[in-house]
């Protein structure tokens, strides 16, 4: 059973009387990579810094290892690593220059965990060039070898892939989903793109307007079957339509021509045909349109987003 390495619990933030981070909470275990995502302006550059010690949250808690910032600041930073923004380094120094000067910083990081971050890293070839040679996304990943050096059991990057090109983006995917299993590490990631968040996230919490509207494993995000809709073309489709209704009970069913669209798990389509079929029912076709990430993205963005009703 893997550890919980970040929990975080009710966390809110208020600026003025807008309420950035509204009440969120979740946890994120060791060797998961979990996806922030949400609009510009949602809150998760809010949350992330709170998460990192660099702001104070109005209520709440966050814990590492088990370790509140409240109440254990020092021991519970001491297990983060981060990129909030573009990291700075030395760019007429040469990478591994670079990473000597910061583990200068720590006490416990020697000549071994340089030469392993650079394996992590996979910058061994280019580790004595200066940094103004390296492309955007040897940048990242030296970043990223300087936010491990410590040894962190979290390691937090908002929006990795910034800038990178599709390649760039595949081997930043490589590399992470390597690294929080070999190291054991949880890591945290923000974005706002959708299609990279599927590729890179085991699971994704969805944050709009400052709450946490979902979190799902992505797997379960990408076929996301909770009232989906199901379309069945048969030959008696009120007789079908009933047989449905009392038998799986389903939130909606209506019936254009011989084709009922029923809101219903496509889980359920084997039973739902053989119980027509036993019923002298002939099915034609049964179809299912699956949500996609984006889909599941959109509605809970959007719903949000819709004016409340009026009371007249
Ligand atoms: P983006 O993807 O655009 O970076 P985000 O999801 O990271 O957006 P935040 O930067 O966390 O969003 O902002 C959340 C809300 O809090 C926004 O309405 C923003 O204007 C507000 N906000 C953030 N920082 C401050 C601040 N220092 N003072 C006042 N309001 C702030």
């Amino acid at each position: 059973m893997s550890e919980v390495v970040l929990r975080v619990k009710n966390l809110t933030k208020k600026f003025g009387n807008r309420v950035a981070v509204d009440n969120i909470s979740f946890d994120v275990f060791e060797g998961e990579i979990f996806g922030f995502l949400g609009p510009n302006g949602a809150g998760k550059t809010t949350a992330i810094k709170m998460i990192t010690g660099l702001s104070k949250p109005d209520s709440g808690n966050v814990l590492i290892c088990g370790k509140s910032i409240k109440t254990q600041f020092e021991k519970a930073i001491l297990n983060v690593g981060g990129i909030i923004e573009n990291p700075e380094m030395y760019k007429n120094l040469s990478g591994l220059e670079n990473l000597k000067y910061f583990a200068g910083l720590y006490k416990n990081v020697d000549k071994k965990r340089i030469d392993e971050v650079v394996e992590i890293v996979g910058l061994s070839d280019r580790i004595k060039d200066k940094v103004r040679t390296y492309s955007l996304g040897m940048k990242q990943r030296l970043g990223i070898a300087q936010a491990l050096l410590h040894r962190p059991k979290l390691l937090i990057l908002d929006e990795p892939t910034n800038g990178l090109d599709p390649s760039g983006v595949i081997e930043m995917r490589r590399f992470l989903k390597k690294t929080a299993i070999d190291e054991g590490i949880g890591i945290v990631i923000s974005s706002h793109n959708l299609s990279e968040m599927e590729l890179m996230c085991d699971s994704i919490g969805i944050i709009n307007s400052g709450r946490l509207e979902k979190i799902r494993a992505i797997d379960q995000l990408k076929e996301y079957n909770e009232n989906q809709q199901v379309y069945l073309k048969v030959n008696f489709p009120n007789f079908a339509g009933k047989l449905i209704m009392s038998n799986f009970n389903p939130e909606k069913i209506s019936i254009i021509k011989d084709t009922l669209t029923i809101n219903i798990s496509h889980d359920k389509i084997p039973e739902i045909t053989s119980l027509l079929v036993s019923n002298g029912i002939a099915v034609y076709s049964a179809t299912a349109v699956v949500k996609t990430l984006e889909d599941v993205f959109l509605d809970t963005v959007n719903r949000r987003a819709l004016p409340a009703p009026k009371n007249n």
